[in-house]
């Protein structure tokens, strides 16, 4: 079976800067999956907040056989206190802002950075999560294990509600990252019918897990924005087939294993999801090819070329049917998918 090429819109490349693997491991993982290309999170090891970093992140990038686009941070080092000089970015090709991984929190400096890249004609790409910055929480309720701290929809729904509403003032182009919610699906679905600026994305873990399956003796788990209730991921399925939500991005996070095998609260958030994506999301039949294509390849397309970024020609990907067991084989391997059923599958990648 072939496949276009896909384009993930949320991966972290972890370069440039001191880390634990090396860019070819992020090429590696994406050719793995049938990503060509993919857009970089700007919480690297040094943030993506000037144009020196900019320009060290692209030097990785270049010598890479997947075309690595690039974001800016929203605030300066991510702390949710001044904005960067998006016009300087604009000017190297870079129209989309994000402090993924943190929110911005504090309502006054929303309204200035929304008021500013519309101004600019750039984009927010937000990660919602309203206690980021004092006290982010560990797992989705009821799943609290006693010493746990709960993440209610609340913490996602309040920034969405309160960003949709200054997108609804200035017209400022919109993404929310990986949303979890019920409550966020029906945000975005009445910000379209009104005929906002706005798109949203979904990851695989939050369509193919939920909170019943999840253990909390283990770390690897442990993510943001939590998963969630049946309820909320039948609501994240329905609102990508419905076109509420447009895309499936992997929020592809390397984290060290024994940063993933430590206790539930202390584990490091999130896990990988280059290679695992196509084979889990379309094992699982909850999809056609066809709606797969558009989640992965068409939709998030469009989304980066209508924003101004040059995109690569997509090239095509083979797949192998097969009835076997799914395991990473890039590194790191801080996958949920480790040994689940795999229907198809790329050389040597799965055994
Ligand atoms: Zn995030």
């Amino acid at each position: 079976m072939e496949t276009n090429s896909f384009l993930d819109l949320h991966t972290h490349t972890r370069y440039p800067g001191k880390t634990f693997i090396k860019a070819q491991d992020i090429e590696i993982a994406a050719k793995n999956g049938g990503y060509s290309e993919i857009l970089a999170m700007p919480n690297s090891a040094k943030i993506i907040d000037s144009i020196e970093n900019l320009l060290e992140a692209k030097r990785f990038d270049e010598v890479l056989d997947i075309k690595v686009h690039r974001t800016g941070s929203l605030t300066k080092g991510l702390l949710g206190k001044e904005p960067i000089n998006y016009k300087e970015f604009i000017g190297h090709g870079v129209f989309i802002f994000t402090d993924d991984g943190l929110s911005v929190v504090d309502d006054a400096l929303a309204e200035e950075i929304f008021k500013s890249l519309k101004f600019e004609n750039g984009a927010v790409f937000q990660h919602c999560e309203k206690s980021c910055h004092t006290s982010p929480g560990d797992i989705a309720p009821p799943n609290d294990g006693g010493i746990l701290k709960p993440i209610p929809v609340s913490e996602e729904t309040e920034i969405l509600e309160r960003d949709l509403n200054l997108v609804e003032k200035y017209g400022t182009r919109y993404h929310a990252q990986h949303l979890s919610t019920e409550e966020s699906v029906r945000l975005i679905k009445e910000a379209k019918m009104n005929k906002l600026p706005v798109t949203a994305e979904v990851t695989p873990h939050h369509l193919l897990i939920n909170n019943t399956n999840i253990e909390t003796s283990n770390g690897m788990y442990k993510m943001y924005p939590p998963i969630r209730t049946s309820r909320d991921q039948l609501a994240l399925i329905e609102g990508l087939k419905e076109g509420t939500i447009d895309v499936i991005s992997t929020d592809h996070a390397p984290h060290t294993i024994e940063s993933k095998q430590r206790a539930f609260k202390d584990a490091a958030r999130g896990v990988v999801g280059l290679e695992s994506a196509f084979p889990m999301l379309y094992s699982s039949e909850i999809f056609s090819l066809d709606e797969l294509e558009r989640y992965l390849d068409k939709n998030p397309r469009k989304i980066l070329s209508e924003l101004g970024y040059e995109l690569k020609k997509s090239n095509s990907f083979k797949w192998e049917f097969c009835d076997k067991k799914f395991y990473t084989n890039s590194n790191p391997k801080n996958s949920l998918f480790e040994g689940r059923k795999t229907l198809i599958e790329t050389n040597g990648v799965h055994v």
